[in-house]
């Protein structure tokens, strides 16, 4: 007999859903005696960076000290979306970087989106992409608030209405909750299959002679009289014209400068069983990709068969284990969709997001050393279309062609790197949840 109580189904585990389809492959080259450029992480930013040189003629190595695409790249939701995204993380933007720079910051994430479209298309990358729009519910009713700020800046970004709010009262034409205070609904967004993204984007970079070698760890580095590098690896080491850090999430010792402008956060993810596509769509009927607007936020989506429900979420401001984060999140996604109660869970997986100390992406070079990291919790586009801004500058393009790379890149006084406060501003998130009346159980509010 089947233990009805258990949110596991049998055969449940503890790695990416993603990874059924598309693990990431082990690559083991000989590492050359010299590269033009060495790329460090073979995610999505050091992808996009290595496909973009290699289209302009410069061959580059990328290292990867595990698989290629092991990193979140492999892991996240495969949500998209272009400018919205800054919103979410800073509703004070126009204040810190006045309007005409904020207009500029939306316009080149709102065109990101296109030109990642654009880049999807033109090299056929099989990732099954589908621009399914966004819906982004309101925990509380005064967070509609920051909703009609983010549908304004998304929609004074665009030529014509990307971005609409919905009321309470329409709230279940997008999602079988009766937990929402209402919405907003984002045209410019789509989804895709992480695993097959990365990979796709892999094979093109290799496909036009970037070199890309996993299991190759970065140890260190040091500047040569030529103005190049001589970069240490777990493999011996290796002469590079330029240096490019895209480490996000993973960023070590080895890189020092980097690790204390990155706070490194946990996400976490679960996967449903197959429930069937009428079941999926009796509960996101308009199957989009979703999130809310709690401090300790969900976002989830079908799978792109439409048979299963991907749930993701801070389940742990510690390093929790991925079991029992997959309690916490079968019991966040039944309670927001009561529907769901009794639907077991066949993956459960973490990844690590990197969060820039002014919650801000960030592209340039210090000291020679060029760098596209802080994702901010969401890098497909972003990370995608920072990689293209680091190889321009590489091949000699001007900063000004990215309003991200005239962006300063703070640290604070005495952080090194080791994000020991994340529990203490867990709990403090919770409580603003709370206090905004966010409730496990709360049914309708
Ligand atoms: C669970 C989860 C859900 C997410 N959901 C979404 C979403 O729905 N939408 C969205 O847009 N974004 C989402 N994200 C964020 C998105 O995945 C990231 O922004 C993006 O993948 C970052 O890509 P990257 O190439 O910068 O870093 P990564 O893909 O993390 O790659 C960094 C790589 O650097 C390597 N590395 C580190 N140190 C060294 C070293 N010393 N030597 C060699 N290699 C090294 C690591 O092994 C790693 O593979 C999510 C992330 C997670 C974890």
């Amino acid at each position: 007999m089947s233990d009805t109580t258990s949110p596991f189904a049998p055969g449940f585990q503890e790695r990416p859903f993603w990874w059924e389809a598309a693990p990431p492959t082990p690559v083991s080259t000989p590492l050359p005696d010299e590269a033009p450029v060495v790329i460090v992480g073979g995610g999505i930013a050091g992808l996009s960076t290595a496909l973009e040189l290699a289209r302009n003629g410069v061959k580059p190595l990328v290292l990867d000290r595990e698989p290629i695409g092991w990193g979140a790249s492999s892991r996240n939701g495969g949500a998209l979306s272009g400018a919205g995204g800054l919103g979410k993380v800073r509703s004070d933007l126009k204040e810190a970087f006045g309007e005409k720079f904020f207009a500029e910051l939306a316009e080149e994430g709102e065109q990101a989106f296109e030109d990642f479209e654009a880049l999807v298309k033109r090299e056929a990358l099989e990732c099954d992409y589908v621009r399914c729009g966004r819906f982004v519910g309101a925990h509380a009713a005064k967070a509609m608030d920051a909703l009609k700020r983010r549908a304004e800046m998304i929609n004074n970004a665009s030529q014509d209405e990307q971005a609409w709010l919905l009321p309470k009262s329409r709230v279940r034409e997008e999602i079988a909750t009766d937990r929402f205070h209402g919405g907003l609904v984002m045209l410019r967004a789509g989804s895709l299959h992480p695993g097959k993204y990365v990979r796709s984007l892999a094979r093109a970079a290799q496909a036009q002679g970037a070199v890309l070698a996993g299991g190759v760890e970065l140890l260190g580095y040091a500047r040569t009289l030529d103005g190049g590098f001589l970069v240490q690896t777990s493999q011996g080491p290796l002469r590079a014209g330029k240096l490019m850090i895209a480490t996000n999430g993973y960023t070590g010792k080895a890189t020092p400068w980097h690790r204390r402008r990155l706070v490194p956060v946990a996400s976490y993810m679960i996967a449903t069983e197959e429930i069937g596509e009428e079941r999926v769509k009796a509960a996101l009927p308009r199957l989009r990709v979703y999130g809310d607007t709690k401090k300790v936020l969900y976002y989830f989506r079908p799978s792109p068969d439409y048979k299963r429900i991907l749930f993701g979420g801070r389940a742990s401001f510690l390093d929790a284990d991925t079991r029992r984060s997959a309690a916490t999140l079968h019991r966040f996604m039944t309670d927001l969709i009561p529907d769901l109660a009794g639907v077991r869970i066949t993956h459960s997986w973490k990844g690590n997001v990197a969060f820039g100390i002014d919650m801000m992406p960030h592209v340039g070079q210090d000291q020679g050393v060029y760098y596209a990291m802080a994702c901010n919790g969401s890098g497909v586009v972003t990370m995608t279309h920072l990689g293209g801004v680091a190889a321009r500058m590489m091949l000699g393009g001007s900063n000004s062609a990215s309003a991200f790379a005239r962006l300063p890149f703070p640290t604070a006084p005495f952080y090194t790197g080791n994000p020991w406060f994340m529990p203490a501003i867990g709990v403090a998130y919770q409580l603003k949840d709370r206090l905004d009346g966010w409730r496990l159980g709360g049914g309708a509010a």
